[in-house]
Parts: structure tokens; C-alpha cells; sequence
């Protein structure tokens, strides 16, 4: 082996070749590129991850090749951990560099980096992470964070190189399901992965759907076409964050653009990483709560009979469960709806928050650790920096499904029940019963406990100083929104 030159483009939730930091940088050395993605078989067995995730990455793959191989540089797969596929690797190559991005994931991600940067000391090869979020290692204040993130999303975005010098590893099969131990699983949808959809998507949004886009944000009917759609893209890097927002900025310019509806997704997307810096700031999120006086506040293990009751939707709240079913089918609701069955599990059922989190993680096919665990968090009220928000499950039906369109479709045990008792079937006459089952709990009762307790646990932090010291880490530098009735 000669002198080392080859730049390794490691491949993570960056599933594209436009506005690709670390393969423009790579390309622009003239050395060959060696562009890689590596399955790694300890994430496919995290319990965060479902089959769904997994088909959603081949199709990014199988894409993703496909672009690489018009570039002169068809990707190479590997299933295997990452340093023991760069050891490989580097019997075959001389590796000058390996440039990834800077991933903002769950703690074995993490790790997992530091094990591949450790491996790139130890061999002297250059380890290179290149950003694409709007979060940022070793923020020192928030006071600055909006202005920074919009320095890095305001750059030029990266220029597509129009050819990439290959090497002569083997690509490697892109494995099937099978291959992997794992079954597809029967949805009734699932969205598809890869960047030629994402673009698709990104392009019918700012075209086409996103007029009207504040007024569909929380119905799971209307949300369905209504809302951007673009959350599996952004959370595999299948479309730039960087991009979407250039594009929004030249849709903003255009006469007669539809200021209000891009005003709001843009706003939301810069939610994402406010988000995704919280998680940053706080690794353990996934594990521990924001103000660790919560963590004892739920039992460390859920309740069987109610985990069950939640993962089958099978609580006796009618858009609980609709909601609860139509993610398992399709793997996506709206904002409200996700805050909605959180709050469910949270305080009525009083599940760990870390518990329903990991089952919602696995449904969402979005799933996205930035932005999941502090929302998982916010929406069960650990994070003693925010207000309490409980969701009434029989008012979110009346306001966002009234004519019982969504719940008739997942829960057709109510099929025939009449509009005014839908969303409280409990109430129908028992020589009329349905197939369904009573309320799990009382909503009331089960809230009213769940305040006292976390009344209780709020009283012992009180005039602490800890809320304000999580405020100047984590909180947001924009003023708080009207409270509104959930
Ligand atoms: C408990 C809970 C867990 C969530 N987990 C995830 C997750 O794992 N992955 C995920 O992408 N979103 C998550 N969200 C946020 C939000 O519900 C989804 O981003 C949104 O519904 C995705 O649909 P969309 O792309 O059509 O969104 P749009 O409304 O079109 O928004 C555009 C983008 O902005 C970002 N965004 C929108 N709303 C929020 C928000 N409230 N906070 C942070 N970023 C936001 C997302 O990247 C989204 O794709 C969660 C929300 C809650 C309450």
C-alpha cells in the first residue's frame, strides 16, 4: 500500500449527496473516496429500533448507491461494528481520513463515535465530523445559540461534487430484512425512505401543500397532507435541514408566497434543534430526567396490565387508542396527537416516561433522539423547567376528529356508535354495547394524582435556584406562548 489517501465518507443519518458536507470536503482533497455505510448489528438489536427503521435505511441505501454509483463511486455496505469494518478496511486501503457528520443520537452513538474516533488516533488517521444541525458541541450560552445556528443555516449550501474518484474495495450487497435476522413489518403505509422521496416530498411541501399549514398541524386527518411530512427525511438526512430552509427562504421572497404557513415550518424547524441541543447539553436524556428530583417520581418499571393496554390501544379512550393504532399501521401522527398519548401514558397511566418513550421511539418511523426524548420529557412534566401540559383525551376528540372519521377507522368497534357518544362510549346503554373496552382509568381521578404528585416533588425544589440554572442551560430565549385549555 502506498502513501495513505483514500477519505473514507462515513455515512450515518446523512443519507444524500446534496448539501454533504463531508463528501464535498472528501472530493475536494482529489484523493479517492471510499463513501461507506455500515449496518451495525448492535443497533439493529437496540431497543429503540423497529424493522421499520431498518427498511427505511435500505431504501436510503439502495438509493443512495445509486446516486454514488452516477458519481463514479457507488457506495460500499458493510454489516458489522464500525471499527471493526475500518480495521477491515484499512488491510485493503491506505485511509488518510474518515469524515462523518456530527451526529447528535442516543448514548451507544455516542460511544460508538468516540470508539471510531479513539480507532483513527490510534492509526493516525484524521477523524473529521462535519456539521449539519443547527445543534452545536460545547454551546457555552443560549443567549447566542439562534444567532449561531443561523450563521451555519444561512452558509451557501455544499455544491454536489460532479465526480467522485473511486477505490477498488468491493461495494458489498445491500443485505435484505432477512439477512439481518429481522422480518418486515405489515403496515397499512409506510413512508419511503431514500433521497429521491425526500426531495419529492420536500418539493409537493413547498409547492403545493403548505398554504393553509398552521390550520392542519394537530388533526391526524388533515395533519396527514397538511403537515410537512418531511420528518423521516430530516431524521435520516435523506433531505438537508440546511436545504429545506434555503428553500424556504426563496419561497418566502416570491410574490404572493404564503408568508404565514412558511413563517410557522420554519419556525418548527428550528424547534428540531432547539430540541436536539437540549439532548446534547443532557446525554442522559434518554435515561434520566432533566431535574433529577423527577426521577423517582413514576416506578422504575411500568404497570403490565396498563403497557399493555397502551401498546395494544386498548385504554377505553377512543382517540387514545385511534391514535395508538394508526401508529403502529403507519408509524406517524401529528404533534398534538403525540403530545396527546404522551400525556396519556404519562399521567393517567402513570407509566415511566422511559418505558412508553421506547415504544413510541419504535413506532415513530421519524424517530429522531434529539428531538423524541426531550419532548418525551416536556410532555411528562420531569423536566421541572416546564409547565405541566395534560391533555384531556375526550376534548382532543371533539376538537380534532368532531364527525368521528379517524376514530370510526381505527377503533370499528365503534363503528356504529352515534357522533354525540363517541368519544365516550362508556356512556352507551349496556342492551346497545360495543365491543370496546371501559376507560382503564378514571381521567380525572388519575389526573388530579398525578398533580398532587408532582405538586409535591415541585414544592421540594421550590426557591432552589435548580429551575432557573436548567432555564439558562436549556430553556428557550423566546417569550412563553399564551396558556391555552388542553
Ligand atoms: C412526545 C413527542 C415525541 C416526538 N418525537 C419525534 C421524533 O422522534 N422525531 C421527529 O421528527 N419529531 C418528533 N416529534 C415532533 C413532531 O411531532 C414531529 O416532528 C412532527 O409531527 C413530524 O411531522 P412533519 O414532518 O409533518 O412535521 P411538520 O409540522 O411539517 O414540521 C417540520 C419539521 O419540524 C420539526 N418539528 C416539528 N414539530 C416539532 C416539535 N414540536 N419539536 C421539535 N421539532 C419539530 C420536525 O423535524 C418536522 O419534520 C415528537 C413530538 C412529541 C410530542
Amino acid at each position: 500500500m502506498g502513501r495513505p489517501d483514500v477519505q473514507v465518507v462515513w455515512f450515518k443519518r446523512d443519507l444524500r449527496v446534496r448539501d454533504h458536507a463531508s463528501l464535498t470536503a472528501a472530493v475536494d482533497t482529489g484523493a479517492p473516496v471510499l463513501p461507506l455505510y455500515v449496518i451495525e448489528p448492535s443497533l439493529v438489536a437496540h431497543p429503540h429500533t423497529s424493522p421499520r427503521h431498518v427498511e427505511l435505511v435500505l431504501d436510503g441505501l439502495t438509493d443512495l448507491r445509486e446516486s454514488l454509483a452516477a458519481l463514479g463511486a457507488p457506495l460500499v455496505v458493510r454489516v458489522g461494528e464500525v471499527v471493526a469494518v475500518l480495521e477491515d478496511l484499512s488491510t485493503q486501503v491506505a485511509i488518510e481520513a474518515v469524515h462523518s457528520h456530527e451526529e447528535f443520537g442516543i448514548l451507544a452513538t455516542w460511544e460508538r463515535d468516540r470508539a471510531v474516533a479513539a480507532w483513527c488516533r490510534g492509526r493516525g488517521v484524521r477523524y473529521l465530523e462535519h456539521r449539519q444541525s443547527g445543534a452545536m458541541r460545547g454551546l457555552t450560552s443560549r443567549d447566542t445559540w439562534s444567532r449561531q445556528r443561523l450563521a451555519l443555516f444561512n452558509l451557501p449550501l455544499h455544491r454536489m461534487p460532479s465526480a467522485v474518484r473511486p477505490t477498488a474495495v468491493a461495494l458489498g450487497p445491500i443485505p435484505e430484512m432477512r439477512d439481518l435476522g429481522m422480518a418486515a413489518e405489515t403496515m397499512v403505509y409506510r413512508q419511503r425512505g431514500g433521497e429521491r422521496a425526500g426531495r419529492e416530498v420536500m418539493r409537493t411541501w413547498l409547492t403545493e401543500r403548505i398554504p393553509g399549514y398552521e390550520r392542519h398541524l394537530s388533526s391526524p386527518v388533515s395533519g396527514w397532507s397538511g403537515c410537512s411530512r418531511l420528518s423521516v427525511h430530516l431524521a435520516l438526512g435523506t433531505v438537508s435541514a440546511r436545504e429545506v430552509h434555503a428553500r424556504v427562504q426563496a419561497r418566502k421572497s416570491e410574490p404572493a408566497s404564503p408568508r404565514f404557513s412558511l413563517n410557522a415550518f420554519e419556525e418548527r424547524l428550528a424547534w428540531r434543534d432547539h430540541f436536539t441541543q437540549k439532548l446534547e447539553d443532557a446525554p442522559n436524556i434518554e435515561r434520566s430526567a432533566l431535574h433529577s428530583a423527577f426521577d423517582s417520581l413514576r416506578p422504575a418499571t411500568a404497570n403490565t396490565q396498563a403497557l399493555a393496554a397502551f401498546v395494544e390501544g386498548q385504554t377505553g379512550y377512543p382517540m387514545v387508542d385511534a391514535v395508538l393504532r394508526s401508529l403502529a399501521a403507519t408509524g406517524w401522527t401529528t404533534f398534538r396527537m403525540r403530545s396527546m398519548i404522551t400525556s396519556f401514558a404519562s399521567y393517567d397511566l402513570w407509566l415511566p416516561w422511559q418505558e412508553s418513550g421506547r415504544v413510541l421511539a419504535r413506532w415513530f418511523t421519524d424517530y429522531d433522539p434529539g428531538i423524541h426524548w426531550p419532548q418525551i420529557q416536556m410532555q411528562s412534566g420531569v423536566t421541572g423547567m416546564n409547565a405541566l401540559r395534560i391533555y384531556d383525551p375526550v376534548k382532543q376528540q371533539l376538537d380534532h376528529d368532531p364527525t368521528g372519521e379517524f376514530v370510526r377507522r381505527w377503533v370499528p368497534e365503534l363503528r356504529d356508535v352515534p357522533d354525540s357518544l363517541l368519544a365516550t362510549p362508556w356512556l352507551v346503554a349496556t342492551d346497545e354495547r360495543h365491543d370496546y373496552p371501559d376507560p382503564i382509568v378514571d381521567h380525572a381521578a388519575a389526573v388530579a394524582q398525578a398533580k398532587r404528585r408532582i405538586g409535591a416533588v415541585r414544592s421540594q425544589i421550590r426557591g432552589d435556584g435548580s429551575t432557573r440554572a436548567l432555564l439558562e442551560r436549556h430553556g428557550s430565549r423566546r417569550p412563553p406562548p399564551a396558556r391555552r385549555r388542553r
